[in-house]
């Protein structure tokens, strides 16, 4: 009993939706019934109406009733018309029609009703009668009928109730047949949903594979699936970059720590000693605070809401700047780093200090991913209105299979993991040149090494460099 009763509180508000679908469709169907029925019928009525008005004007002028009639009962009505009579003046004569019921049914009617539907009951003619008066001039009341049973508006109601008949049968085949289609379209949903919830229950992220899926749910089954392996991949790298983060972290802390608890244990008169321990003290702290700060960029890179502060610049001034910040770095890795400027000067409108991180960024990755007595260029032309700087490398290059995903954040090539790095460096160049209107493209062979190129639009003649840069 119980099983009976959760299934169909279980069952209810499944259907709920499906019956209130259903009864709408009914009761909209009903009316538009309702009201076509309703206009035909006055059309019908209005039709036989007209009809027997023109009957009845046609024999009046086709008999031209002289004042002193006599008609007899036997006098017979025209086929457009059951009866006619006078029904008051000259004494109140019957005349002609088909049948003595009109007569025995129609004399109680007062004289005066006109264009009336009247309903006659009489066991062999149901129907309605249509009743026409005209009062003549000597002030004789002709009236004229019809009956309808064969024609128009019988056959009309008949024809309707077969209809709401009909109308009223198909409630419980249409509402099987909703039935049927809801639980038709709702059977790959339901197997979808429950090959979501045994996924998310296993936390296996694939979804199992059914020979009698419709194509649809095919398309959907791979986006789910390729949507679970790319978030797969995304926790993979957050993992990958957190520790990453954590062992960039952790060695400056410690050796911030090393160097003031040495400080504290050695000799406390000598302040030389402290000296020394605070500014590597500071110059650690420098470091976490710079790893941080790259970071944040990029969040704000992703978020677009990095703020610029353009100005006009030389671009080759800024590439030799960066390139005496990387002079020692390159001697230690061996690595010659030379540059050939097109035209000088080059400028461009820009915040200065994003596009040097840019630079150096890319210079950095050029010198990290080199070979030992490797080299690194630095070429600077224009093409069209952009001011393009291009970085070569004879270094360990980059796969096809990666070469995608290196703008991605937190990516870090397969081959790259011995080296330092977050795997933020691209993403936040890729934001800032974006963000200056230019763009930045790459090629690459591995094991022969990388070009990485950045576009930046020229500044317009005329600009001042207060102009803003479009985002
Ligand atoms: P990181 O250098 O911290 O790993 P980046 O975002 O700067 O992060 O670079 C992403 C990946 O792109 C690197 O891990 C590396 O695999 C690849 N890469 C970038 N520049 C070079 C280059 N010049 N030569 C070879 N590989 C590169």
């Amino acid at each position: 009993m119980s099983f009976v009763t959760n299934s169909l509180v279980g069952f209810l508000p499944r259907i709920r939706l499906l019956l209130l679908f259903f009864l709408i469709f009914w009761c909209l169907s009903a009316l538009l019934l309702g009201l076509h029925t309703l206009s035909l019928k006055r059309n019908i009525k209005q039709q036989r109406l007209h009809d027997t008005v023109s009957a009845l004007n046609r024999y009046l002028v086709l008999n031209r009733l002289p004042s002193d009639l006599q008609i007899t009962p036997q006098h017979t009505p025209p086929d457009d018309l059951d009866f006619i009579r006078i029904s008051s003046g000259r004494n109140q004569l019957l005349i002609s029609a088909n049948n003595t019921m009109v007569f025995t049914g129609l004399v109680e009617l007062s004289p005066r009703v006109d264009g009336t539907w009247i309903d006659i009951l009489h066991p062999d003619k149901p129907g309605d009668w249509i009743l026409i008066s005209k009062i003549l001039a000597d002030g004789s009341v002709v009236q004229a009928g019809k009956n309808d049973s064969a024609l128009g508006l019988a056959i009309y109601k008949k024809t309707v109730t077969i209809a709401y008949f009909l109308f009223f049968l198909a409630i419980l085949p249409s509402l099987c047949l909703a039935f049927i289609l809801r639980f038709i379209m709702g059977r790959p949903l339901q197997i979808l949903s429950t090959d979501l919830r045994y996924a998310l229950k296993h936390k296996q992220g694939i979804l199992r594979k059914h020979t009698l899926q419709s194509q649809d749910l095919t398309a959907v089954h791979q986006l789910l699936e390729q949507t679970f392996s790319q978030n797969k991949q995304l926790i993979f790298e957050m993992q990958s970059s957190l520790d990453n983060v954590a062992h960039d972290l952790r060695t400056p802390m410690t050796r911030l720590r090393a160097v003031a608890e040495y400080a504290l244990q050695s000799n406390k008169d000598d302040p030389e000693l402290y000296r020394s321990a605070l500014s590597d003290c500071l110059e650690e702290s420098e470091r976490v605070l710079s790893m941080l700060k790259t970071m944040m960029s990029v969040a704000e890179a992703e978020a677009g809401t990095m703020r610029l502060f353009p100005e006009k610049i030389d671009l080759v001034e800024t590439v030799k700047d960066v390139m005496g910040l990387y002079q020692y770095v390159a001697e230690e890795e061996q690595i010659t780093v030379s540059c050939a400027f097109e035209q000088s000067p080059l400028f461009i409108l820009a915040d200065n200090t994003r596009i040097s991180q840019v630079l150096a960024n890319l210079l950095d990755n050029a010198i990290k991913y080199g070979h030992e007595s490797g080299y690194v260029k630095i070429n600077t032309e224009i093409k069209g209105t952009e001011a393009t700087i291009i970085f070569f490398d004879d270094g360990i290059g980059i796969s096809q299979s990666e070469i995608s995903r290196i703008w991605d954040r937190l990516y870090r090539g397969d081959r790259s993991r011995s080296r330092q790095g977050l795997g933020l460096g691209l993403n936040y160049v890729k934001a800032v040149v974006e963000a200056h209107g230019g763009h930045v493209t790459v090629s690459s062979k591995i094991r022969e090494g990388s070009r990485f190129e950045v576009r930046l639009p020229l500044i317009a003649s005329g600009a001042t460099g207060k102009t803003k840069i479009a985002k």
